[in-house]
């Protein structure tokens, strides 16, 4: 698999990071097609132009988006959370690819307009339907004074550099994750083990409380002692 190849086709994927396509991220759609193992035509937020690119690309003729897929939206959308209603159980936070949602457990949380890329991930999992999408005016939006398709890419940049970002932390916490389950695996037996001994001694420390208590009886009322006293 050509690595130069996948940079060159994810570059062309918009970055929304939907999963749309089937794939989890644009950059392993990018790895797909790639491989043969997708079609170009499975990304609805790319659209026409995007099928156009990745068939330019890779030297074979374009064809019709495969809205099995979705449809293309027209204009861009944003999240937009009504704070009215969130009880910041952090579900959408969870499900944002970009980490565009702030906001702490059991306190409102809201969308960073800026970073969001539409994707709709966070929609289904609110359990309180607070989640709507709203269009957003691109060119009012866009102070930079840069031609559309510049600012484009400078938002597909940013949206793949956060999605990577992300990507890296959710894998360095499972790393951690996995440690302290080693360590605790690790700790429990020796726990139980302290746990078990210092049970014994217990047991042990209470018989000889006991064998002396019938020992001192038995002497002073001068009685012998029966060894099922003892036990
Ligand atoms: S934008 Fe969505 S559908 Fe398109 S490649 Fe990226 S994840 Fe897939
Ligand atoms: S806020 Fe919602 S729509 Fe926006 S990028 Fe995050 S998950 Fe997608
Ligand atoms: S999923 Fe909905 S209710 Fe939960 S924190 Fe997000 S916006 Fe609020």
């Amino acid at each position: 698999m050509s690595q130069q190849l996948i940079e060159q086709i994810d570059a062309i994927l918009p970055q929304t990071q939907c999963g749309k396509c089937g794939f989890p991220g644009c950059r392993l759609y990018a790895e797909a097609i790639a491989e043969g193992r997708a079609d170009i035509n499975q990304c609805p937020p790319g659209d026409q132009e995007g099928i156009q690119k990745l068939a330019e690309l890779l030297g074979v003729p374009p064809k019709p988006l495969n809205t099995s897929h979705g449809f293309p939206r027209v204009g861009k959308v944003v999240a937009w959370i009504d704070e009215r209603i969130c009880i910041g159980c952090t579900f959408c936070v969870q499900s944002c690819p970009v980490d565009a949602i702030v906001g702490a457990a059991k306190q409102m949380h809201i969308v960073i307009a800026a970073e969001c890329t539409g994707c709709e991930l966070c929609i289904a999992p609110c359990p309180m339907d607070c989640i709507s999408l709203i269009p957003i005016d691109e060119e009012v939006n866009d102070s930079s004074n840069l031609p559309v398709d510049a600012t484009k890419k400078q938002a597909a940049d940013r949206a793949r550099a956060r999605y990577q970002f992300r990507q890296q932390r959710l894998e360095r916490d499972k790393q951690i994750n996995r440690e302290s389950l080693k360590h605790k695996n690790t700790a429990q037996p020796e726990i139980a083990g302290a746990a078990a001994e210092a049970r014994k001694k217990t047991v042990v420390q209470a018989a000889i409380k006991r064998a002396m208590a019938i020992r001192t009886q038995a002497i002073e009322t001068n009685s012998p002692i029966k060894p099922h006293e003892l036990s």
